[in-house]
């Protein structure tokens, strides 16, 4: 070793060490260093033990054995302790150094990051890292972004370590400023997204009375044909797993946590005026599972319908639910990407779709065949402006409603909850509405408000109406 390492990582929490044992796998040398200073040698003795990392008792000691210029690669909790480091590092690196932060920063704080750095000379990457422990140790998915002559001089580490799919790697260069933390997030969405719908459909399948391993079937039948994805796959697993006791999902309380970053989409979806309905009730729907108390007592007190849940043919139905789940799909992924080319227009970012789709891939919990769909779209048609505009996913589409309206409307009728798959379809409905009720709510604004409206034909010319005659 020539004594110098290739790149420094911070963080030395599940996410820093598995990075680290994957870019040593792959022939990098790597400084570990830690707040908790203790721990750096803990890990040099145990996980890293045999590798050819090496450790940093103090950040100057990290920064004088790196080469130049320096790499530094920050994976600590999001927030204030990214801050913290970052004015720590300012003062002993050199024009050019670049600092990297992985974590699952806000995007608007990475190009808060990013600008201040710029003034000081420093190039700054805020770099979406999905995939998790098992991702980060044998292939993520990584989304860098932020300051674009920083990306010649990572990108040998980054599109060493990160997941393939099909040969390609699921990590290229993202855009300016925010723009790599903001992709992670709508990812993260995304998969929110992905999991109500398949939480909806075993939903609908336990009504019906599947035990857990018919339901186990479906889903393995499921991830061999077009929903082919790693959720589907794990969902299949749960479903199949069973202890002493017997099988495990069903003694699971029914209450979903979550860490911010589905909020987070669905608050910028809000702020960028952007109908990303789906994943909004994603969030929600993990809300109301969080209110288990009043909802036990709910359920003693409201009633519901009392049509049988059952159907007169019950494979057929399955399938029925299967193509709901995929439709409901396409119209959560062209809503994530409708959000994405909304932020790129404000922020000038120059994303690339199909890129986006291939960094999902693989490696992510979002990976899925379905990914290479949307990459072919794309690569068909790079300006394409939603994707359900598509001929693959307008086919897709066209072959599934009649199963999706019939699965969300029994539903409906059964009294079960299918927010995802529905909010979906009346998406689906508003969007190729060309002429929708929004003329009377003009007419209502303007009625109390005086705010004017616009007739069809004469654009641009704004009328206000007395409607009471007086
Ligand atoms: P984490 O639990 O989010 O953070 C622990 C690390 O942050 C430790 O190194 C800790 O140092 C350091 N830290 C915490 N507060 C600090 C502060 N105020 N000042 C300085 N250092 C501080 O670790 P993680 O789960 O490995 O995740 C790292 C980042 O990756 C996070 O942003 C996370 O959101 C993101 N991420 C995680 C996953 C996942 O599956 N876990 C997946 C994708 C992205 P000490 O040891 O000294 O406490």
């Amino acid at each position: 070793m020539s004594g110098k390492a290739d790149i420094a990582l911070i963080g030395l929490a599940v996410m820093g060490q598995n990075l680290i044992l994957n870019m040593d796998e792959k022939g990098f040398v790597v400084c570990a260093f830690n707040r908790t200073v203790s721990k750096v040698k803990d890990f040099l003795s145990n996980e890293a033990k045999g590798t050819k990392v090496i450790s940093a008792e103090s950040l100057e000691d990290m920064v004088s054995k790196l080469k130049t210029p320096r790499k530094v690669m920050l994976l600590v909790k999001a927030g204030s302790a990214v801050d913290d480091f970052i004015d720590q590092l300012v003062p002993l690196l050199s024009r050019g150094d670049v600092i990297i932060d992985g974590g699952n920063s806000e995007y608007q704080d990475t190009s808060r990051r990013c600008e201040q750095l710029e003034k000081l000379g420093l190039l700054y990457v805020g770099s979406g890292v999905s995939g998790g422990e098992e991702g980060a140790r044998h292939g993520p998915s990584l989304m860098p972004g932020g300051h674009e002559a920083a990306w010649p001089l990572i990108k040998p580490i980054f599109q060493a370590i990160c997941a393939k799919a099909d040969g390609e790697p699921c990590c290229e260069w993202v855009g300016d400023g925010g723009a790599g933390h903001f992709v992670k997030m709508v990812h993260n969405g995304i998969e929110y997204g992905d999991m109500q719908l398949i939480c909806e459909a075993y939903h609908i399948m336990q009504s019906l009375g599947l035990t857990a391993p018919q339901m186990a079937d479906e889903f393995g039948k499921w991830n061999s044909e077009e929903l082919d994805s790693f959720l589907i796959e794990i969902t299949r697993d749960i479903l199949k797993y069973k202890d002493a006791k017997g099988h495990l999902l069903e003694r699971i309380r029914d209450t979903a946590g979550q860490k911010g970053t589905g909020k987070w989409t669905a608050i910028a979806a809000l702020q960028y005026g952007v109908p990303v309905t789906l994943i909004g009730e994603a969030v929600f729907s993990r809300c109301l599972s969080a209110l288990k108390q009043e909802r036990v007592q709910a359920s003693t007190l409201l009633k519901g319908p009392s049509t049988k849940v059952s159907v007169a043919d019950l494979p057929k139905f399955l399938g029925d639910i299967k193509h709901a789940l995929y439709c409901a799909k396409i119209v959560s992924y062209a809503q994530g990407f409708m959000l994405m080319r909304e932020a790129a227009k404000e922020n000038n970012w120059r994303l690339n779709y199909g890129g986006i789709a291939l960094m999902w891939r693989g490696g992510c919990i979002i990976r899925s065949v379905f990914l290479g769909n949307i990459k072919d779209a794309y690569t068909r048609q790079p300006n394409l402006s939603n994707l359900l505009l598509d001929d693959f996913f307008r086919c897709a589409i066209h072959c599934g409603q009649t199963s999706w309206r019939e699965v969300v409307a029994n539903a409906f009728r059964w009294g079960i909850p299918v927010p995802a798959l529905s909010t979906a379809l009346s998406f689906y409905d508003g969007y190729r509405t060309a002429k929708l009720p929004a003329n009377l709510l003009q007419a209502q604004r303007d009625y109390f408000g005086a705010h004017t409206y616009e007739l069809l034909g004469e654009e641009g010319k704004f009328h206000h109406t007395n409607w009471t005659g007086t």
